[in-house]
């Protein structure tokens, strides 16, 4: 059992692990699809300094931290400069796990890419489909989050909540969904995009399919620690879940977010790009 402060309720909690002496952590990593900003590493020493806090104490600590190495993000820089999208993110990885050398964080003890995991997710999302709690649109697969009774407990919201507040652009507002929330597992690929194949259509996973596959392959059901940054609650980590709880899997015992650095307004840390 470990005694952690809880800074949104000024109380200390008890972490219970699943297994007496040893932690398994799960911590989002990076997209790569640019360099790293200071915020990264901020967010890289948080987790770094709380495996070493919990190793120090003796406790053995598995830390599982992912490279989502396909991402929107990476085919539209590729497009953008003529390049491969595999050299923007194998250079970007390498810069990544430099960056947070030189600010002396460890490195994970897994790295698991979303790419070698792509055969597990199709898995994932064919069990999700077999129990109606996926569908098919135009551009893809998509979750039914109606069918997860308690969707918006990491956010804190229900769903009528999260609507009046006009929720995330990039969840709400797509096309053919049947629920605004409802979130993409699998999309459909353009013409010389990267593609795998599916039995729905060629294509490529969705964000949140990846990291759900990736902690329950590696770390099992039922891992202890679930981080990212503050930013992840809500829609990642949520619909992270909703998946999991949809196939009756029991996921991250605990969460764990963390805040960022700001400027003197207030405002995130920008990305600044290297020429
Ligand atoms: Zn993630």
């Amino acid at each position: 059992m470990l005694n952690l402060y809880d800074t949104a309720t000024a109380k200390i909690r008890l972490l219970e692990q699943r297994k007496p002496g040893e932690l398994s952590i799960y911590l989002c990593g990076p997209t790569v699809y640019g360099p790293p900003h200071i915020g990264h590493g901020r967010a890289t020493l948080v987790y770094d300094i709380l495996r070493r806090y919990l190793e120090w104490t003796g406790i053995k600590v598995r830390l599982v931290s992912n490279i989502t190495d396909i991402d929107d993000k990476i085919i539209n820089r590729a497009e953008r400069e003529k390049r491969p999208w595999l050299d923007i993110a194998q250079k970007c990885e390498t810069v990544w796990f430099e960056s947070m050398s030189r600010l002396g964080v460890m490195r994970p003890t897994d790295v698991p890419r979303a790419t070698e995991y792509v055969d597990q997710i199709v898995g994932l999302i064919a069990e999700l489909v077999a129990k109606n709690a996926a569908y098919t649109t135009d551009d893809g697969i998509y979750m039914s989050t109606s069918v997860v009774k308690d969707y918006g407990l990491l956010a804190q919201q229900n769903i009528d909540e999260m609507l009046a507040g006009g929720g995330d652009r990039a969840v709400f507002g797509a096309d053919q969904k049947k629920h605004p929330a409802d979130f993409v597992l699998w999309k459909f690929s353009k013409p010389g995009e990267p593609a795998w194949p599916s039995p729905w259509g060629e294509g490529r996973p969705g964000w949140h399919s990846e990291c759900v596959v990736m902690s329950l392959e590696l770390l099992g059901e039922g891992f202890d620690l679930h981080c990212g940054g503050a930013d992840l609650r809500f829609p990642h980590h949520e619909n992270e879940r909703a998946q999991a709880v949809a196939l009756g899997k029991d996921f991250a015992h605990h969460w764990m977010h963390n805040g960022f650095v700001v400027d003197t307004e207030g405002e995130k840390c920008p990305r600044v790009w290297a020429t």
